[in-house]
């Protein structure tokens, strides 16, 4: 027996269009940064720590990267909390601290996206928590 699935109703781009446009765009963003050497000669390495926690504190994503001299000065994140949109840019907070010659800096992010999840107008407020540590050619 032939079994027909019914056919769904197209509302908007799927799921899977708008993934791939958002990794399209990330890879834009990615060349359109620059390498780290490029941006910063003096740092030999940048490591940073990530973790992402919801208002109330549950940490729902950790992670740790080091980045070398002719890896992409990206630093942005995908909100993982209720608001399913958002996205953390750490660069630009990291490039104004290696612009004042510090080496290691805390930065943190609120997601102001608003939640799915919640009463209406409720923002998604999780924090992502950016910890960093560059190492930098003496000179
Ligand atoms: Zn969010």
């Amino acid at each position: 027996m032939a079994f027909y699935r019914k056919k769904r109703r197209k509302a908007g781009p799927s799921k899977n269009d708008e993934k791939v446009r958002r990794a399209q765009t990330a890879e834009d963003h990615e060349r359109a940064a620059g390498t780290l050497s490029s941006r910063f000669p003096s740092v030999r390495a940048l490591k940073v720590k990530v973790a992402i926690a919801t208002p109330q504190g549950v940490v729902l994503e950790e992670s740790e990267e080091t980045y070398g001299p002719n890896d992409p000065f990206f630093l942005e994140a995908d909100c993982p909390g209720s608001c399913g949109s958002g996205s953390y840019d750490f660069a630009v907070l990291i490039a104004q601290s290696l612009e004042n010659l510090q080496e290691r800096g805390v930065a943190q992010i609120i997601c102001a996206e608003a939640s799915y999840s919640g009463a209406a107008g409720a923002q998604c407020g999780c924090v992502a928590k950016c910890e960093f540590i560059a190492e930098v050619i003496p000179s």
